[in-house]
């Protein structure tokens, strides 16, 4: 996976790629990522990439001009790049996004806008994928770009050491995952669910499947509407439903043991 942002802030980007998981993969070479500074190519002699907006208002409109430069100084045709920019606009990242990404044979282009956006010509001319983080508005497109980076990076193989972990997590499938627990057995009184201590893989897997089920119908149903569920999951969540109409209170019962 190739990576490029394009930025304003590029020690905001920096920081974050160089820890942690992020920087584990670029360590081991399963992920190149490069920070250009937008400012780089302006030709203003005071790096000025950024101006008011015709038809007068608030706030300020990052350049054509030195964006288009920092994508040729790429160095790669346009059908070799797949260009991003993080908008409130765009289309709803989703794992199946970050998974497509993951994948990507291009290289990655992100341009993160910043103030009241990028001047409308970038997208008329280099039609990039415009992709939403969700209904708000942030201040710029960085923490969207490394979200969606870092979405993407965990699922490259050999990125997280277990695949297993990344195959299990919520959304892989369109269910959320189950609850996690680690030592000490008892946390200011609360336990661990007996079945995790004894060894039964059968019914560990099980209690595992269910549990995802019982978080995913309590917490987003919507996730099941029109899925074909298994024999399996079907008994379990029918056990689930009846499990709450044996109890009183809220119709969602608390999923904690
Ligand atoms: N005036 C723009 C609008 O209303 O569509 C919002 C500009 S916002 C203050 C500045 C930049 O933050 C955007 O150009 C975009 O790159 C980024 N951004 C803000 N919210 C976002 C979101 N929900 N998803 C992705 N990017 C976002």
């Amino acid at each position: 996976m190739r990576c490029d942002l394009l930025t304003l802030f590029p020690e905001m980007v920096g920081n974050v790629v160089s820890h942690s998981i992020m920087k584990r993969a670029q360590d081991k070479r399963l992920v190149s990522i490069r920070i250009h500074n937008i400012r780089d190519f302006s030709d203003d002699r005071h790096r000025v990439a950024d101006d008011t907006p015709y038809g007068g208002g608030s706030g300020m409109i990052m350049k054509a001009e030195p964006i288009f430069r920092a994508v040729e100084a790429l160095g790669e045709n346009r059908d070799g790049l797949r260009i991003i920019v993080p908008s409130p606009q765009g289309r709803p990242f989703t794992q199946g996004l970050a998974s497509e990404l993951s994948r990507e044979p291009r290289r990655l282009v992100w341009i993160c806008g910043h103030y009241e956006g990028i001047d409308e010509r970038v997208l008329l001319r280099l039609e990039p994928e415009e992709l939403s983080l969700g209904d708000y508005v942030l201040t710029g497109g960085e923490l969207p770009a490394l979200v969606m980076l870092d979405a993407a990076v965990r699922l490259v193989p050999g990125v997280v050491g277990d695949p297993a972990s990344v195959e299990q997590d919520s959304f892989v499938e369109p269910l959320l995952d189950f609850p996690h627990y680690t030592k000490p057995q008892t946390v200011r009184g609360y336990g661990v669910p007996d079945v995790l201590l004894s060894g039964n893989h059968e019914a560990i897997r099980r209690w595992r499947r269910k549990e995802a089920l019982r978080n995913t119908y309590c917490k987003r149903p919507d996730l099941l509407q029109g899925e074909s569920l298994t024999r399996e999951d079907q008994q379990l969540l029918s056990d689930i439903s009846r499990e709450y109409e044996c109890r009183s209170g809220p119709p969602c019962p608390s999923v904690r043991m």
